[in-house]
C-alpha cells in the first residue's frame, strides 16, 4: 500500500547522508582517514576487461548483456551479495556502461518513507539500472512498491484517506534492478524470488589482488615490483578495496621512507606500521581471535557476548570482521557459538590446547 497524499515523489535528502553500517573495508581504522573519494572513483574499473577475477559471474553476465541487446529487452534484474568491498558496486556500474545506459545508485535505509522509492521509480528512463546498496535492509512497505515495479513496470498509488482511498496503477519505465547485499539469507522470499540473476561474489585469490595492486599502482604513477604487490596482496583480506588502500599507503610510506619503489621490504614495513599482519588481521580481528582464546578456551561462544566483550555490534562482527575470518580458517561458526580453529592459535603465537586437530583448511593453505 502506498500513501501519497502530499505528493512528493521526490527521493529523500536522506539519499546524501545514508546512515550506514560500519564498513571493515571503508573504515578500517589505520587506513581510512585521507582517503580521496576521487582515488576510488579513478581507480575503479570500466569495463569487464579491466574488472579482475570473478570468472564465472562475469561470463554470465556477459551472456546476459548480450541476449538482452538481442532481444531488445532491459536486462533481467540482479542480486550481488558477498562481503563488503569485492566489487559489487564497480560491477553495477560496468553493467550499466557494457548496456550503454545510466545508473541510479541508493541504498535500502535511504528509502525509509514510501515517497523515497516511488520517486525514484518515476524518474527512471527506460533501460536504465536503479541499484540498491543494502537491499536486505529495504521495509516491508518498499518492498511491496517494487514488487509490480519488479514484475509488471508499474507501481500502486493511492490517494485519500480512509473511505475516500483510490488506488490507481500507474506504469513506470522498463529498468533493471541491481541489488547488492552483505547478507543474502536476510533478504524476504518474495522478494529474493523476483530477481532473475542471483550471484555471489567470491574472495578475491592472492594473484588476482596482486593485478590489482598492479593495475592501481600504474594508475596513481607508483612504482612496484611483483614481489611489493604480492605482499600487499596477501595482507589485502581477499578484498580488492583493502588492497587500494594499502597500496595507497605503502606508497606514501615508500616515498617519504625510501627512494618512493614499493618493493616487498617497503609494503612490508609499511603494513607492519598500521599493525597489519600477515594474513591481513588488524588490532580487532586479533582481537577477537583474542578473547575467544583467552577467555572462552578458544569457543564456542554466542556473537551476542563477542559483541559486548569487544564494544562492537552484533552487524558489524558478523557482517565485517568474520566473513574473511571464517574464509581463512581461523574461526568457524557451530550451532553453539563461535570457535576458533588450530589456525588461529598458530598465527597468534599461543600453544595449541592437546586434542585440538579440527583439520579446517585455510584460504592460503
Ligand atoms: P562493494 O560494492 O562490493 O562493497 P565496490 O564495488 O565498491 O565493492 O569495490 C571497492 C573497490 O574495489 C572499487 O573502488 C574498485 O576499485 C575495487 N574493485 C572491486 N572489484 C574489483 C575487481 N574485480 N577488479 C579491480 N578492482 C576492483
Amino acid at each position: 500500500m502506498i500513501f501519497s497524499d502530499n505528493d512528493e515523489n521526490k527521493p529523500s535528502k536522506k539519499d546524501k547522508n545514508l546512515k550506514k553500517m560500519p564498513d571493515k573495508t571503508k573504515d578500517l581504522e589505520a587506513v581510512s582517514t585521507e582517503f580521496d573519494e576521487t582515488y576510488e572513483k579513478t581507480i575503479r574499473p570500466k569495463t569487464f576487461d579491466e574488472y579482475i577475477g570473478q570468472k564465472s559471474l562475469k561470463e554470465t553476465l556477459k551472456i546476459s548483456i548480450e541476449a538482452s541487446k538481442k532481444r531488445n529487452v532491459p536486462l533481467d534484474h540482479l542480486l550481488f551479495y558477498g562481503p563488503p568491498g569485492l566489487g559489487k558496486t564497480t560491477l553495477a556500474n560496468i553493467i550499466a556502461n557494457e548496456c550503454g545506459t545510466d545508473i541510479k545508485i541508493t541504498s535500502a535505509p535511504a528509502l525509509e518513507r514510501p515517497r523515497d522509492i516511488i520517486g525514484i521509480l518515476m524518474s527512471l528512463k527506460g533501460g536504465e539500472i536503479l541499484f540498491i546498496d543494502e537491499i536486505h535492509r529495504l521495509n516491508k512497505v518498499a518492498e511491496e512498491i517494487l514488487y509490480p515495479a519488479m514484475e509488471d513496470f508499474s507501481i500502486d498509488l493511492t490517494t485519500g484517506k480512509s473511505q475516500t482511498v483510490k488506488t490507481m496503477r500507474v506504469p513506470v519505465q522498463k529498468f533493471t534492478l541491481i541489488g547488492a547485499t552483505t547478507k543474502a539469507g536476510a533478504l524476504s522470499g518474495p522478494l529474493r524470488d523476483r530477481f532473475g540473476i542471483i550471484h555471489r561474489l567470491e574472495f578475491y585469490t592472492p594473484t588476482e589482488l596482486q593485478k590489482i595492486v598492479k593495475r592501481s599502482a600504474k594508475i596513481l604513477n607508483a612504482e612496484i615490483d611483483d614481489e611489493g604487490a604480492m605482499e600487499i596482496a596477501l595482507r589485502s583480506r581477499a578484498t580488492p578495496r583493502i588492497a587500494n588502500r594499502l597500496i595507497k599507503r605503502a606508497g606514501d610510506y615508500a616515498l617519504v621512507k625510501s627512494d618512493g619503489k614499493i618493493t616487498k621490504k617497503t609494503a612490508n614495513l609499511a603494513l607492519n606500521n598500521l599493525n597489519i599482519d600477515a594474513l591481513g588481521l588488524d588490532n580487532t580481528d586479533r582481537a577477537l581471535l583474542k578473547l575467544i582464546i583467552e577467555k572462552y578456551n578458544g569457543g564456542p561462544v554466542g556473537v551476542e557476548t563477542l559483541a559486548v566483550a569487544l564494544g562492537e555490534d552484533i552487524r558489524t562482527i558478523e557482517d565485517v570482521y568474520e566473513p574473511y575470518l571464517l574464509q581463512s580458517g581461523l574461526l568457524m561458526r557451530t550451532l553453539r557459538g563461535r570457535t576458533v580453529t588450530k589456525q588461529a592459535y598458530e598465527h597468534l603465537g599461543y600453544k595449541i590446547p592437546a586434542g585440538l586437530d579440527n583439520g579446517q583448511m585455510g584460504l592460503f593453505d
